[in-house]
């Protein structure tokens, strides 16, 4: 059995600071997952290491995990005419109407309490699209398989990090292409940008089905791979729970913004202080604290009011933390039975 599978670390200019691609070394042609995004620098070590292992751009096809500039950009721009397979929930992502959606985001964060310039600022940087003149990806829905050389890959449907993020799973080498679904020493951020979308309970039944497959290699989007699946998965759930926990405590009797909520938390990033934050990174935080917080709304333990154009949220159940332990512990249980 020859191992034809190469692991390309792209640099990229925002944390984390690097990208994985993944590249399947076939016999006619060659299968690149994620190829990074569409950055002079993160081009040039793509094809110099393209060029080591003797694989073709132009004779390859693509996957993207999930529709972020990180991981799709290049793809997006350079691989027109070529096969591209992407989540078919993901497709829509792909063709939104740019100006539309931006308008929608900034009236969303600006109700939530971000300041309006900042958020104009970063959705225009991070909801950029490129335009697609020639891509016509090929949608993959849950169990559908992709061959190539002597790897054959079924995709699991994973979404939370985005509406249609993919993995892909070898069942005979039991490993993973987890995309930024399941990530070894940070998070994945789990945002949300409208009161309609619950990606966190998504994304924590994602995990569960990932619990199920019990593979043993991660080949994550950003990172080193690492093995111990159930062990992460484990862990990312109890920093959900931390983290709904935390938001409760924050919340307690007062009524408040998303805004002030997120400055409020303790946050694992580059400056611990929220005054010395990224502008980038304030955003995530803030879009991870939207997450939270709809997901309570739905579980009914908070509730939203508007008040002169301002979104405020307050606690409704004394027994929230209860029903929030509830929650977690008949999710573990689904794990272990
Ligand atoms: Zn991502």
């Amino acid at each position: 059995m020859v191992l034809n599978l190469f692991i390309v670390r792209i640099p990229i200019i925002w944390p984390p600071k690097q990208v994985n691609a993944y590249i399947v070394k076939g016999v006619n042609e060659s299968l690149i997952i994620d190829a990074g995004p569409d950055l002079f620098l993160s081009k040039v070590v793509l094809q110099r290491d393209l060029e080591r292992i003797k694989v073709d751009f132009k004779r390859s096809v693509f996957l993207m995990t999930h529709s972020h500039i990180d991981h799709s950009g290049l793809i997006e721009r350079c691989a027109g005419g070529s096969k591209v397979y992407v989540g078919y929930k993901e497709v829509e992502s792909l063709f939104k109407d740019e100006k539309e959606e931006i308008k929608n985001v900034v009236a969303f964060a600006v109700e939530n309490g971000f300041p309006e310039h900042t958020a104009a600022l970063i959705t225009r940087f991070m909801f950029r699209r490129h335009p697609k003149k020639y891509l016509e990806p090929i949608p993959l829905r849950d169990g559908d398989v992709i061959e190539v050389g002597d790897y054959k890959f079924r995709c699991i449907e994973t979404p939370g990090h985005t509406r249609g993020h993919i993995c892909l799973y070898d069942q005979e080498r039991r490993m993973l292409v987890s995309g930024d679904h399941i990530l070894s020493n940070i998070t994945p951020n789990i945002s949300s940008w409208s009161y309609e979308e619950d990606l966190l309970s998504t994304y924590l039944f994602s995990l569960k089905r990932t619990y199920e497959i019990n593979a043993h290699l991660i080949l994550p989007g950003h990172g080193r791979p690492f093995i111990g699946l159930r062990r992460r998965v484990l862990e990312l759930i109890d920093h959900y729970r931390s983290r709904l926990l935390e938001i409760l405590n924050v919340i307690g009797y007062r009524s408040c913004d998303a805004y002030w909520i997120t400055s409020k938390m303790k946050w694992n990033m580059k400056s611990s202080f929220w005054d010395h934050m990224l502008g980038v990174q304030e955003w995530l935080a803030f879009g991870e604290t939207l997450a939270c917080l709809n997901f309570l709304v739905k579980l009914r333990v908070i509730e939203r009011r508007t008040l002169r154009g301002r979104a405020l949220y307050n606690i409704t159940d004394v027994d929230a933390i209860e029903v929030l332990n509830d929650y977690f512990s008949r999710l573990y249980k689904t794990l272990t039975s």
